[in-house]
């Protein structure tokens, strides 16, 4: 009984054939730990250590062949070394995935932080030793570098990133002088941004009682159904980040003028934020299309600030409880359940991505437990191509935790579906990373909305997705609108208030009169990693999140003729810039609308969303 039995009756107007077929396909999955067997079928002992000797054998083998990449080199010939180069990596990736899995279902295992720290240092020093190559293959003239990329086949995209920034490359000694420089320059001042804010810790009082807590710690707070401990969980971030700002705000600035010296007077890039757009591979009037319309949709953000408010009983929303939980139905499924749900899901839409995501469980790829020293959140890491994906969930029955289940094993689809790829090529590039996880979440969503009867239900799955969308697409986006304005003001001598200021004036321009925004969150910024450590990082979120969304309008417009244009999307992995597989599958993303599709998805959500508690009130 049980699982089965359960959803047969909280699923509505299902066709009870269907019901048989699904039952008649679905394995009952347990939650469990998973193996690694696969992976590595030793770690320790004599096997083990023949393993790490037959790659030091391959390298000393691509070493030798050093002499033999010149100008002249004949396609075959590279093709041969671009294969050792290949399968050096394949066994580097098996060995850093080993350790990093491992470390991951016990982070209290010494043994396990013993054999990553070996492995780091033992991938660091071969990828050393492999450097040459790539600065080789940089340096080539135009002429021979076309000639052997027309034969490169499956490797092109691969060497076409690499010589793509030729451009901005200076010559050996001066590049020698920056990578010198940086270990005590901006590499040293990330570094004490990490150490200063690491350290960090915070006070709450919880229950009548003051406690200390770390920031992660401190963070689930803004999600409490108190609106007291919403605010002061807030008040108390900044309390201790406005404590060192000035310190804090000077990290940055140097951070920021580094970049500019480097990138924008030493390499000649147009803008500080164009150095990002190529390594993503995007032009830069796309990421200031995908930022515009952003930016112009703000009003299915405010509108959706305004229902929380008359949820809440509120007058109007403050910046506190944006994230606040709305009478949740405390709904919870059974893992069995869940598994059933993700994979149906995906089934309805396409067998072959369904079988995909089976057999993550099928050969326990899946750590879906919940341990004492098991790291927390959830995490997809598809290693090789051909090898099914290991998964990390920590599954506790909630809806989110069935969304996050969907979101993760779409990465592992993503993974199987690009399997004809080379090593370079399998992993796809940032901006596209999120496609497959995204979209089989709204296949789930999408599926529990039409079927699921209890309208409490189907309200908290919306506001989980519009939170989510809050936080993925508009926050970030306007995380780099903040930073193409800061980098401008920082070059010319801005102070940290100047720079608080203009943050501020970010936020109202994102809030409008949708919302009270306290002043506490001028301190906002020295709060992001990102912005000190990846300058313009996060738009990449925005761009894959809407990316999905519009995609998703797609399909639930033309049906199943659009199913083999997303299953392609999906088999190029990181074969091809993001351009050229958006334009292959039908799409131009350079084009406004096409961004405004995703937002329109948003509005309908939002619309049924009202539909659903008409009064705001609610029952
Ligand atoms: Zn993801």
């Amino acid at each position: 009984m049980g699982a089965a039995g359960e959803a047969r009756e909280r699923v509505n107007g299902w066709a009870d054939r269907q019901m048989k077929d699904l039952v008649r396909n679905m394995a009952e999955f347990a939650q469990t730990k998973w193996t690694l067997e696969e992976l590595l079928p030793t770690r320790t002992g004599e096997e083990f250590e023949r393993l790490l000797a037959g790659l030091e054998r391959r390298v000393s083998d691509f070493e030798s062949g050093r002499e033999r990449l010149s100008a002249e080199i004949t396609s075959q010939a590279f093709l041969d070394i671009l294969r050792q180069f290949e399968e050096i990596n394949a066994v580097l990736r098996r060995l850093s995935a080993y350790a990093y899995l491992w470390f991951s279902e016990d982070t209290q295992s010494q043994e396990a932080i013993s054999f990553m720290g070996r492995v780091d240092q033992f991938s660091a020093e071969v990828r050393n030793r492999l450097l040459f190559f790539s600065l080789w293959w940089k340096g080539l003239d135009e002429k021979d570098a076309r000639r052997l990329l027309a034969d490169s086949g499956d490797y092109a995209y691969y060497l076409e990133s690499l010589r793509r920034f030729k451009l901005y490359t200076l010559s050996e000694p001066e590049e020698k002088v920056i990578n010198v420089k940086d270990v005590n320059g901006s590499s040293a001042l990330i570094k004490l941004y990490e150490v200063i804010t690491n350290r960090f810790t915070f006070q709450l009082e919880v229950a009548g009682e003051v406690r200390e807590m770390t920031r992660a710690e401190l963070s689930t707070y803004v999600r409490d159904p108190s609106p007291d401990v919403r605010a002061a969980a807030y008040q108390e971030l900044y309390r201790v980040f406005s404590d060192r700002a000035m310190v804090l705000g000077q990290i940055y600035s140097h951070r920021v003028r580094d970049w500019a010296s480097e990138q924008v007077t030493l390499r000649g890039f147009d803008s500080p934020i164009s150095v990002r757009n190529l390594q993503n591979d995007i032009p830069d009037p796309v990421v200031e299309t995908l930022l515009d319309v952003c930016r112009a949709n703000m009003a299915v953000f405010h509108r959706y600030f305004r229902f929380k408010a008359r949820r809440l009983g509120m007058d109007r929303l403050r910046r506190y409880d944006i994230y606040a939980p709305i009478g949740a139905a405390e709904k919870t499924y059974p893992f069995s359940e869940a598994a059933d749900l993700v994979l149906d899901s995906l089934n309805r839409f396409s067998p072959r991505l369904a079988d995909h995501a089976r057999r993550v469980l099928a050969e326990n790829h899946l750590d879906s437990e919940v341990r004492h020293g098991k790291r927390d959140g959830a995490f997809c890491y598809s290693v090789l191509p051909g090898l099914t994906s290991w998964v990390l969930v920590n599954y506790v029955g909630k809806a989110d935790d069935v969304r996050t289940l969907a979101h993760e094993l779409g990465h592992a689809v993503h993974g199987a579906m690009a399997a004809d790829h080379s090593v370079l090529t399998f992993h796809s590039a940032l901006p596209m990373a999120e496609t497959a996880s995204v979209f089989s979440e709204m296949l789930l969503t999408d599926r529990l909305l039409r079927e699921e009867g209890d309208p409490a239900v189907r309200r908290d799955l919306l506001v989980l997705t519009l939170d989510d969308a809050y936080a993925t697409v508009a926050r970030q986006a306007y995380f780099v609108l903040y930073e193409i304005e800061a980098h401008e003001r920082a070059v010319e001598n801005a102070t940290t208030d100047e720079l608080c200021e203009l943050y501020l004036a970010n936020l109202r321009d994102q809030f409008g009169e949708a919302l009270d925004l306290s002043d506490d969150f001028r301190w906002e910024w020295t709060a992001i990693p990102h912005i000190y450590e990846q300058p313009f990082y996060c738009y990449a979120y925005s761009f894959g999140q809407l990316l999905v969304l519009a995609l998703y309008r797609q399909y639930k417009e033309e049906g199943k003729a659009f199913v083999p244009r997303y299953l392609r999307i999906l088999e190029y992995g990181g074969s091809a810039s993001p351009e050229h597989i958006i334009r292959e599958a039908g799409f131009d993303m350079a084009a406004p609308e096409f961004w405004q599709g995703g937002f329109d998805v948003l509005r309908g959500m939002m619309d049924e969303l009202e539909a659903l508690s008409p009064d705001g009130s609610g029952e």
